[in-house]
């Protein structure tokens, strides 16, 4: 089983398509910023830590973010494979996840590269709601009475989608995240997708990169 990542600015589309990837593959997906927010939701230490970064829109301190996913890396259900969602977001981290994966005699097998412009990421962004219960992320298009299809919870705007912030994020992923991009391009394991298509085209480009039926 695969170990994929994921990689694209906020609002291009990870969270949707690590959906229906991990259905199919049978794997968990990791996303380091439903870690975090649910670490700040709780109170913990972590999360005490991580509140003032992930409120400005700035990124967690590598440290922190890289201790984090080290333990959730090593629990048993990761065995099979996994998909990143949100990390590596820096080049430290991703030198980082190589050294721990190539200790375990393996690297990463696909990285996903969504690509959208700027004005899509922004509407995708502002058009944003989760269900405060199982997470899940809809658009406010298809979901106008603010109730989550799945499991019935209030529908919420997530505070770091709030424009100033949305756009720091996206400031940040160019500064910081993008330089991922060559990185992963020169170890001859990335595919870009162009993201700005609807949401069945990209994945139908994405399964056949992943040679799903
Ligand atoms: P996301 O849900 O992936 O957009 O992440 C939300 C926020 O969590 C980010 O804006 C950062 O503050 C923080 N975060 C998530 N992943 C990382 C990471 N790999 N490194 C540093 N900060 C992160």
């Amino acid at each position: 089983m695969p170990k994929i990542l994921l990689l694209g600015a906020p609002g291009v589309g990870k969270s949707t398509h690590s959906a229906k990837i991990t259905k199919d593959f049978g794997i968990p997906a990791i996303a380091t910023g439903d870690i975090l927010r649910d670490n700040l939701k709780r109170e913990t230490e972590l999360g005490k830590e991580a509140k003032v970064f992930v409120e400005a829109g700035e990124l967690v301190p590598d440290e922190l973010v890289i201790a984090l996913m080290k333990d959730r890396l090593s629990e048993g259900d990761t065995k099979n494979g996994y998909l990143l969602d949100g990390f590596p977001r820096t080049i430290h981290q991703a030198e980082e996840l190589d050294a721990y994966l190539a200790e375990e005699g393996g690297g990463l097998d696909y990285v996903l590269y969504l690509n959208a412009p700027k004005e899509v990421l922004v509407d995708r962004i502002s058009g944003r709601r989760i269900c405060s219960g199982c997470k899940t992320a809809f658009r406010v298009s298809e979901v106008p009475d603010g109730v989550c299809p799945g499991c019935g919870e209030e529908l919420i705007i997530r505070k770091d989608d709030q424009a100033a912030t949305a756009q720091k994020r996206i400031e940040v992923y160019n500064e910081q995240t993008a330089p991922l991009v060559d990185y992963y391009k020169n170890k001859g394991i990335l595919t870009e997708f162009d993201a700005a298509h609807d949401i069945d085209t990209v994945q139908a480009d994405i399964d056949k990169a992943l040679g799903v039926q």
